[in-house]
């Protein structure tokens, strides 16, 4: 019979990463790690880790014992480095760190619910100390390792931190309510996550509810070119209930499962780099900052620089509550000790010293004003600098529209217009006004928003207008179209 890879890399007590090599070296074709692959190929695949064994002798114990093959993975790896001592020093060196997963969807659809069912299941109660504090994010310990979640459902949090640069989610967990399907915030989200090239798994939550339909949710999934893999694509769809904890366990095994796939690495003594959670002032502490170490490790006593402020840690705990005196990779933590509360999506990195770390702050305060002056003059683009970059451009569009009709419309007039020349990417087409989780989409991504018949709110337009994003309105579908053209016509080189 069929087996999936993943559990065959499981019994074989090999990492996923590894059995995909096997695979490719054996050009077997497959979607994902879970996809399942044939009996055949899986007693040629038996055999030659058998052999590869029968060489190795210095992991014996790795290959008697699959069951504690994480365990032992670090004594594989290590006597692997004896056995070649020639090879140079590999990427792998570096240590794997936790994943750090967002939960995004649309409202209602049990974000909360999720999130508060892994942390009162996961995070040990005695480190919680009852009350459970909400920093911003929390770690869940689980069987396959430590999983970081951030605990500000929604996407604006994921978007304001990219928006800044910064990329803190390394998965994104897409909430679907199993008796309510795909909504517009639901391809929002999905959208965000695309935008950001962080892989997704879709959780068709609420399975407890009798009307729950989780084959009509994989089907309009489908129907916007997600393909779950029971239906042969390669979306990994999980059923939950956040209510009876029903399938939260499988979703936690997908989580890290995708996360070796990703093959997340951080070196703690590499130089300290972090990311904004958020911050807020308490009446009797101070400020508070939850800032997610990205790479290397923060000690009590270091000093930060944000933006243009500095601060000196003056105390830390972790997302528990506990006080700790350092935090590695993947460790959100927050920090006493800043004056001014710095924003989330912020970078933050180390300095030697107070010394430095003003000198750091003056010197972003300097570049600042130099950007506010270049931004009063007139642009020059790459392009008009260093000539046409590529041959095929892309036209990245947000589009928002009355009707998922109008919508249908504009989409399929806009396909007829691609060539070998111009591809045109359209990151969100959603029904309803634009809103400002689009705009932040837009800078990030490079898009142009435009609307049919409907009118972008005040606030909307405003952030489009200080971010410089091109967000245009139009009555008539062809008026749209046409300024499409204009955008393709802008972006064609000129051919010499
Ligand atoms: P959010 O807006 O996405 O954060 O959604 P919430 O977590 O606040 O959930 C919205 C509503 O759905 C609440 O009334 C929850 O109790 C309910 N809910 C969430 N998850 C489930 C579930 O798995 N089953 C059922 N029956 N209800 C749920």
């Amino acid at each position: 019979s069929k087996v999936r890879i993943y559990t065959l890399a499981k019994d074989l007590g090999v990492d996923n990463n590894r059995m995909l090599e096997i695979l490719d070296g054996l050009g077997v074709s497959y979607k994902s790690v879970s996809s399942t692959i044939e009996e055949e190929t899986v007693d040629l695949i038996r055999q030659l880790l058998a052999d590869e064994g029968h060489e190795a002798t210095a992991e014996p114990e790795a290959a008697a014992a699959p069951a504690q093959a994480a365990a032992a993975e670090p004594a594989q790896a290590a006597a692997k480095k004896a056995a070649e001592p020639a090879q140079p020093a590999e990427p792998s060196d570096i240590p794997s760190r936790a994943p750090v997963v967002t939960i995004m969807g649309h409202v209602d659809h049990g974000k909360t619910s999720l999130l508060d069912y892994i942390r009162s299941s996961k995070v040990a109660a005695k480190e919680a100390g009852g009350i459970t504090q909400h920093v911003g994010a929390f770690e869940a310990k689980t069987s396959r390792g430590k999983i970081v979640f951030i605990d500000t459902p929604g996407h604006e949090a994921f978007t304001t931190i990219r928006a800044r640069g910064a990329n803190v989610a390394d998965i994104a967990i897409i909430v679907i309510a199993a008796d309510d399907s795909l909504m517009p915030q639901t391809r929002e989200a999905i959208a965000h996550a695309q935008a950001a090239k962080v892989p997704m798994i879709v959780a068709i939550n609420k399975v407890d509810l009798p009307q729950a339909d989780v084959d009509r949710v994989k089907s309009d999934l489908t129907s916007i070119n997600l393909v779950p893999e029971d239906y042969g694509g390669d979306l990994i769809t999980v059923p939950v209930s956040a209510r009876s904890g029903e399938g939260i366990e499988d979703l936690l095994e997908y989580i890290s499962l995708t996360a070796e796939l990703e093959d997340l690495r951080a070196d703690p003594k590499g130089e300290f780099g972090g990311v904004v959670i958020e911050s807020r002032v308490d009446k009797q502490a101070g400020v508070l900052a939850t800032i997610m170490v990205q790479s290397g490790t923060l000690h009590v006593g270091d000093f930060l620089v944000v933006g243009e402020t500095y601060g000196k840690i003056k105390a830390m705990t972790d997302s528990a509550g506990s006080r700790i005196k350092e935090a590695g990779p993947s460790t959100p933590v927050q920090i006493l000790g800043f004056s001014e509360a710095p924003s989330s999506g912020e970078l933050v990195v180390s300095a030697a010293n107070e010394h430095a770390a003003r000198e750091r702050v003056a010197g972003r305060a300097e570049q600042r004003r130099d950007a506010e002056e270049a931004r009063l003059r007139p642009k020059l683009s790459l392009e008009d600098i260093m000539g046409p970059l590529s041959e095929t451009r892309t036209v990245n569009l947000i589009l928002r529209a009355d009707t998922q009709g109008s919508l249908e419309a504009i989409q399929g007039i806009l396909a007829r217009k691609e060539s070998d020349d111009v591809k045109i990417n359209v990151l969100l087409a959603g029904i309803g006004a634009p809103t400002e989780g689009d705009v932040l989409l837009a800078s990030t991504a490079e898009a142009t928003i435009l609307c049919f018949s409907v009118t972008p709110a005040g606030a909307v337009q405003k952030a489009a207008d200080q971010k410089s994003i091109d967000l245009k309105s139009f009555r008539i579908i062809y008026e749209l179209i046409d300024e499409v053209d204009r955008l393709i016509k802008g972006n064609i080189e000129p051919v010499f």
